[in-house]
């Protein structure tokens, strides 16, 4: 009975947030939680409908071989670094392409969870940055256009993250944003070798929208303590949890 009241309170009360500002809230714990996504909103159906959804488990045995490498044209990029309440968001209108599955697709932001979404064998880094793009396509009935594409970043706790570093020191702790005075390169942030694993999943925060192809990136880069710790004051935690495989095969290039 409890429960029942529970549920119709927290019915009337996302109802009447949805009205305020036509946006329902959602978060990382208790009802609100990744558990509940699905139930909270008929936009978020598909984060308990979806069959392949992100973030998952990549088991590093017996891939598929991708034939075409990671290749990115980034370049220095007018940055607005957001806190949209569930991550810190940095907009890159200018910040060049990547060339994806033998597709350009044009970079849009990045943004950052603690932990990791994405586990190798089950092991969780502490940290991983989305790098978000967007297929332009190439005319309006393109079947490809506005098609999504990530390229993941794992994070180990090592030395100081320079190229994090400018971000770090403007990132609102509170919703809000900042546009930094210095241009953004997202290239600072790629490591050394763009071996990666692939696969096909959703956006991983509701409503989880499914058709975004991932390019995880196997090698980590380093991020100090002080940095993660952070981060970590205004997000302790805003990682999904990994999804049910459904048959997905990941593949690996390089
Ligand atoms: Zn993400």
């Amino acid at each position: 009975m409890i429960k029942k009241i529970t549920i119709t309170c927290g019915f009337l009360f996302l109802a009447s947030s949805a009205f305020a500002d036509g946006k329902v809230k959602w978060g990382y714990e208790g009802n609100i939680g990744p558990a509940n996504w699905g139930d909270l909103s008929a936009e978020f159906a598909m984060c308990k409908n979806g069959k392949v959804q992100a973030p998952i488990d990549i088991s590093s045995k017996g891939l598929g071989k991708a034939t075409t490498p990671v290749k990115t044209f980034y370049h220095n990029s007018k940055a607005t670094v957001v806190n949209n309440g569930h991550t810190i968001q940095v907009d890159l209108p200018d910040g060049g392409y990547a060339s994806l599955s033998d597709d350009d697709f044009n970079i849009l932001q990045f943004h950052m969870h603690a932990p990791g979404e994405e586990t190798v064998d089950g092991k969780r880094y502490p940290f991983n940055a989305h790098l978000v793009h967007i297929n332009p396509g190439d005319s309006e009935s393109d079947t490809e256009r506005g098609k999504l594409a990530v390229i993941g970043i794992f994070f180990q706790e090592g030395k100081e993250n320079a190229a994090l570093k400018p971000i770090f020191d403007v990132m609102p702790a509170k919703v809000g944003k900042v546009v930094m005075k210095e241009k953004f390169d997202p290239s600072k942030l790629l490591p050394k070798s763009m071996a990666y694993y692939s696969y096909s999943g959703s956006l991983t925060t509701p409503g989880c929208n499914e058709g975004v192809t991932f390019y995880i990136l196997k090698t980590p880069v380093e991020m100090s303590a002080a940095q993660l710790a952070q981060f970590k004051k205004i997000f302790p935690m805003n990682a999904r949890p990994v999804m049910p495989l459904n048959g997905r095969k990941v593949t690996e290039g390089s």
